[in-house]
């Protein structure tokens, strides 16, 4: 590690600030290591915000125990927001107007959700989920609620979906697109979770267009679908994804496109300043991931080179969810390479996306979380597959480890 190093500020405190931190105090930084963060709490998990936090009594699903995370050692300013950088002074300035000297600095102020109508902000019975504060709004809300709304049957909109049914609550999911999480998995795939969904009793309105709100006298909220009014529902809540928190950046002249432009080891425009997590464009991929394991793990290699240690992030992208009790698990991204679809059926489906050469694209499995290490490994080693070994389910998949 480089003895230049004394100072590193961590913009933004979610999953890829936390885990940079880790990594940076593991790989032994032992400077000054400050974090500014706009919530008030300590590092999180967000993917049990819309499953077992709404569901159940979980408590916040701290990223560390607190004891490891007294060990990080972390000045804290929250919650505050970074309004300035100051690439001339090598500075930070907050929104209190102190300014944080650094000499590595890391850009991970993630995203936030996206509303399709502003005024839709002002409607008291609409909302959007990401933060832990959203989370215990909804979780109120559903405890009350007998009918809600979603617009959006992406990942948010369908976890909400299947937890609020597992409360018992009438739910009507509203998509403009025809398929279901069309940007992240093929229509095969699609199909598969639309019958999951139909299966529990949600209710589906997909190719909608036109999407308005109306709020009622009582504060429901009807939905006017292509003209159509649907209820009123006691709740609506929005997943029509998110934009990504830019402008820090942008504002600085650091280089960017759909995200902050990064190498494979995380380094921006600027020799001193990183980027990791939903806000730093997937270097190989050229899309801003947005998972869970992506966050996590790019940060740590980022960590890495902030030290000046050689770096190098090359994961696969793989996501997971869980629906209705059903663990759906997705590895690669759907690209214009897939030649062939594959689909087996053995205690759980599997999908396999196959390039002309037989090489995996993209799996997707549900249930099947073997099937998913074992794709890791043929994704790695580029390796050719026999599709009909793959559709036969009495063959055994681990004989291809
Ligand atoms: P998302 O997964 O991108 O899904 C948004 C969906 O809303 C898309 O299907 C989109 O269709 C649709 N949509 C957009 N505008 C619409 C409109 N005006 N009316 C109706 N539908 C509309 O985003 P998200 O569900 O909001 O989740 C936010 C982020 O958190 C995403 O990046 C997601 O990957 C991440 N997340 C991940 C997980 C997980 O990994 N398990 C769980 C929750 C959230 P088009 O494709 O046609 O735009």
């Amino acid at each position: 590690m480089t003895s230049d190093i004394q100072r590193i500020v961590v913009i933004g405190g979610g999953q890829a600030g936390g885990h940079a931190c880790k990594a940076l105090r593991s790989e032994g930084f032992q400077g000054q290591l400050m974090v500014v963060a706009d919530e008030p709490h300590d590092f999180y998990e967000r993917p049990p915000l819309s499953k077992g936090v709404i569901t159940a009594e979980e408590p916040l699903p701290k990223l560390f125990p607190e004891d490891s995370l007294a060990a990080l050692d972390i000045h804290w300013h929250r919650p505050r927001r970074a309004t300035h950088i100051h690439r001339d002074a090598n500075q930070v300035e907050l929104d209190d107007g102190t300014r944080l000297d650094y000499d590595r600095l890391l850009i991970a102020t993630g995203s936030r959700p996206r509303l399709p109508v502003d005024e839709w902000a002002n409607i008291g019975n609409v909302m959007t989920l990401r933060s832990w504060t959203d989370a215990c709004r909804l979780k109120e809300c559903l405890a009350i609620g007998r009918r809600i709304g979603i617009i959006g049957g992406g990942w948010i909109g369908l976890e909400v979906a299947s937890s609020a049914r597992k409360l018992g609550i009438e739910v009507d999911v509203f998509e403009r697109a025809p398929a279901l999480c069309g940007r992240s998995v093929g229509s095969e795939v699609a199909e598969a979770i639309r019958e999951l969904h139909q299966h529990h009793g949600v209710g589906l309105e997909l190719e909608r267009q036109d999407i308005q709100l109306n709020e009622e006298q009582d504060g429901r909220v009807t939905i006017l679908a292509d003209g159509r009014a649907h209820e009123p529902y006691d709740l609506v809540v929005v997943g029509t994804g998110v934009a990504i928190n830019l402008e820090l950046a942008r504002d600085a002249g650091i280089k960017t496109d759909l995200g902050i432009v990064i190498d494979a080891a995380g380094h921006t425009s600027d020799p001193t300043i990183f980027a990791a997590g939903d806000v730093a464009q997937h270097p190989h991929l050229g899309l801003c991931l947005q998972s869970w394991a992506y966050a996590q793990n790019q940060a740590r290699v980022v960590a890495d080179a902030m030290l000046g240690k050689e770096a190098h992030y090359d994961e696969p992208a793989w996501l997971w969810s869980d629906q209705h009790g059903v663990n759906i698990q997705i590895l690669g991204v759907p690209t214009g390479e897939t030649h062939c679809v594959i689909r087996r059926e053995s205690s759980g489906s599997v999908f396999f996306y196959l390039d002309h050469d037989n090489r995996l694209v993209q799996m997707v499995a549900f249930d099947q979380p073997r099937a998913i290490k074992l794709g890791k490994r043929w994704l790695e080693a580029e390796r050719v597959l026999d599709p009909e070994a793959l559709a036969d389910p009495d063959f055994n998949l681990m004989q291809l480890r």
